[in-house]
């Protein structure tokens, strides 16, 4: 298939497969509401069209869709992170790489959710007093700050990938790519080896981007067949606060930093996020989504390799942004349904917790509400609380995820920026990277 093939691009057909999988979604849920099951049998077995559809079609093509993104994820980390560690001129920018990243993830996390909680005082959701607080959650436990620090080293690099440790692949493939760029004459073959794995991998990246309006329609067809809009009614304020706080965040903190920090154009990020957005709402993972928040940033953003390489994966695993807002807001909410008071250290505690909470917490769908039963652990508020928002969860996880993944690329951008390392023509083409996302399969089918 050649570009000129597609009649729309990439994002028009992800957004149209989304569109279409919520309609079906939710016709299917309406339709078995209505009427029941289209159930019949075949040789005295019994099928239900809705469990075909819903629990067979639609689940297992979804469930192969993320397995495909996630293949990528540790190979193209660590392949790609070595590139960007072998080939710095200057051993001391990985240091500043480091410390600019961890600290702006750590501001913008610390605005996020200032900002959640203080719209949760000034907007209550939880004081209209009509939710019962007779529920019950299982908290998990969460892991300490000093767990998070010593787990960063692995003592089996193998392990690492095999369990997908980003913190700890991220440590050896830096490692490992300041030994190469040490090592002379051999450093340099595989350097020279590794940049050809990573071109093939980004290749692979782009295939599977092309399958996404499919994967896209599957997913949400399963989610919206399934997902109860009732829930949503009970919990409005509560829902709509997240959310809303969630777009001021993604919109105005970051063009705000964006601009200040870099100078660069706020409208054209979010422009060239949309692909990488519409991937995390699909698939409710940083972690997940990481193949195409870099392949965005690499080619349509202009972000330099030894940048991208190094901030995304870590964004992707501490950076969090989304995450906070929601646990910001449910804090508070929590506390105002038990009406309980909190203090303004224990609100200094929450934004400190939930901030390092971020750190440890891993880019999978729905980790930052296991998160929240440490954040409010700490200010001794109910954990059970947790069971009275966890019915809209999924669906405040689809777009605090696209917000989690949009902090990752805007801080990359402004660092990147600030180390020469953003070529500002690509950053500025709206066309940038656009090409790249049309396999030429009639090209692979001549070739083989
Ligand atoms: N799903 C989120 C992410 O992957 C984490 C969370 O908030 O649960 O970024």
């Amino acid at each position: 298939m050649s570009s000129s093939a597609h009649k729309y691009s990439l994002t028009a057909r992800i957004f149209i497969g989304m569109a279409a999988g919520i309609l079906i979604g939710v016709l299917l849920q309406l339709l078995f509401d209505d009427s029941g099951d289209f159930a019949f049998s075949v040789f005295g077995f019994e099928f239900s069209t809705y469990n075909i559809l819903v629990e067979g079609i639609f689940s297992t093509l979804g469930q192969i869709f993320i397995a495909s993104l996630k293949m990528l994820v540790v190979p193209l980390v660590f392949v790609s992170l070595i590139c960007g560690t072998s080939t710095l001129s200057d051993p001391s920018k990985l240091g500043r790489l480091g410390a600019k990243s961890v600290g702006l993830y750590i501001v913008t996390t610390a605005i996020a959710i200032t900002l959640a909680m203080s719209m949760a005082l000034l907007f209550p959701p939880g004081e209209s007093g009509n939710l019962s607080t007779d529920v019950v959650y299982q908290a998990k436990e969460a892991p300490s700050l000093s767990d998070v620090i010593v787990n960063m080293f692995p003592s089996n690099p193998i392990n690492s990938m095999a369990q997908g440790n980003m913190l700890q692949i991220i440590v050896f493939a830096v490692l490992f790519g300041i030994a190469m760029a040490m090592t002379g004459d051999a450093g340099k073959r595989l350097t020279a080896v590794f940049e050809d794995i990573n071109t093939v991998i980004m290749r692979l990246v782009t295939i599977i981007m092309n399958l996404a309006p499919y994967g896209v329609f599957v997913l949400m067809a399963k989610l919206f067949a399934t997902v109860s809009a009732e829930t949503i009614y009970d919990l409005v304020k509560y829902f709509g606060l997240v959310f809303i706080v969630l777009i001021i965040h993604g919109l105005a903190t970051y063009s705000i930093l964006l601009k200040l920090l870099s100078g660069l154009s706020p409208i054209m990020l979010f422009r060239k996020m949309r692909d990488a957005a519409l991937f995390a709402f699909s698939t409710s993972s940083s972690s997940a989504t990481l193949p195409v928040t870099m392949e965005t940033a690499k080619n349509k953003l202009g972000v330099g390799n030894s940048v991208s390489s190094f901030t995304l994966p870590l964004g992707a695993t501490i950076n969090m942004d989304g995450t906070a807002i929601m646990q910001g807001v449910a804090t508070v909410f929590i506390a105002q349904v038990y009406a309980v008071d909190l203090s303004m250290s224990d609100y200094l505690m929450v934004i400190l917790t939930a901030t390092l909470a971020s750190i440890g917490t891993a880019g999978v769908p729905g980790v930052g509400l296991i998160m929240l039963a440490m954040v409010l652990q700490q200010v001794n508020l109910p954990v059970e609380g947790i069971a009275l928002i966890i019915g809209v969860d999924r669906l405040l996880d689809m777009t605090r995820t696209a917000v989690n993944i949009t902090g990752d690329c805007m801080v990359s951008c402004i660092v990147a920026k600030s180390e020469g390392d953003l070529d500002e023509k690509v950053f500025n083409d709206p066309k940038a990277g656009l090409k790249e996302e049309d396999v030429d399969f009639e090209h692979f089918e001549k070739n083989t």
